[in-house]
């Protein structure tokens, strides 16, 4: 399995995720233009994707699916509840599919759909498996839900959310309700928290450990790497790399 963090950040969201056969791309926050620019310099393209998964209706998630939707032909998997909150952005007829239990296959694929607790209609974070190897997906969390936990220990590659700095939070430009609302459980993980849950959850066989969905406006890429540092000399073989909204990362090989 072949992990792309096409981008990542508060600004905008989508990873590609490819086995032997089957293609998918989760979530689509970038322009269709990025997206079909990332995906070519790796062989593959937007007309050759299986499916488009969506973890939740939010704008970092989504933007492009007007452009997709008006473009292409690749059937849409999300909740009833995202796909009621994007229905606007998906044109008539296109083809879409409820994710209706926790566990789902594409070809050689299998996906685990998982709640999370985020401020949105029905938001998923997803673990993708192949041939027992385990990605897991999980950003835009809020805090991590005991349903979780026993999915992390499983993982040889993981995406998560390490969105703020808590003091820069506090000082930053956010009104307090907005502060309030990322530091709430419904919200966003801060920097110490990402790394509670990557050293509590998390076993030595993750491989790799990707940071992501960073504030723009609270966070930096330094302060991240302030944060896991001491994780990173206590796990030497773990990679350990911090995603960028603008630019993809290296591919993750499973
Ligand atoms: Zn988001
Ligand atoms: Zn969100």
């Amino acid at each position: 399995m072949k992990i792309l963090v096409i981008a990542s950040g508060s600004t905008g969201n989508c990873t590609y995720i490819e086995t032997p056969q089957t293609r998918i791309l989760l979530d689509a926050g970038i322009s269709s233009r990025r997206i079909q620019a990332a995906l070519h310099a790796h062989g593959a393209s937007l007309e050759s994707l299986d499916a488009i998964l969506i973890s939740h209706a939010h704008h970092d998630h989504v933007s492009a699916l007007p452009q997709i939707c008006a473009k292409y032909r690749i059937p849409l998997w999300a909740s009833r509840g995202t796909l009621g909150a994007i229905a606007g952005l998906v044109s008539p007829g296109y083809p879409v599919n409820v994710i209706k239990g926790e566990e789902l296959a594409l070809n050689d694929i299998g996906i685990h759909a998982l709640p999370v607790p985020h401020d949105c209609v029905e938001p998923l974070a997803f673990v993708f498996e192949q041939r027992q190897k385990f990605y897991g997906h999980f950003t835009d969390l809020g805090y991590v839900p005991d349903m979780l936990t026993p999915y992390f220990e499983r993982l040889d590659a993981l995406t998560l959310e390490s969105n703020y700095d808590p003091w820069m939070l506090r000082h930053g430009p956010y009104p307090r309700y907005l502060q309030t609302r990322i530091e709430g459980k419904t919200g966003h993980l801060s920097n110490p928290a990402a790394l509670e849950t990557v050293k509590l959850h998390t076993r030595l066989k993750l491989k790799y450990l990707v940071l992501g969905h960073l504030s723009q406006k609270n966070n930096t890429p330094a302060k991240v790497l302030d944060t896991f540092l001491p994780l990173k000399s206590a796990r030497a073989q773990m990679k350990m790399a911090i995603a960028r909204p603008d630019k993809p990362l290296p591919i993750m090989d499973l």
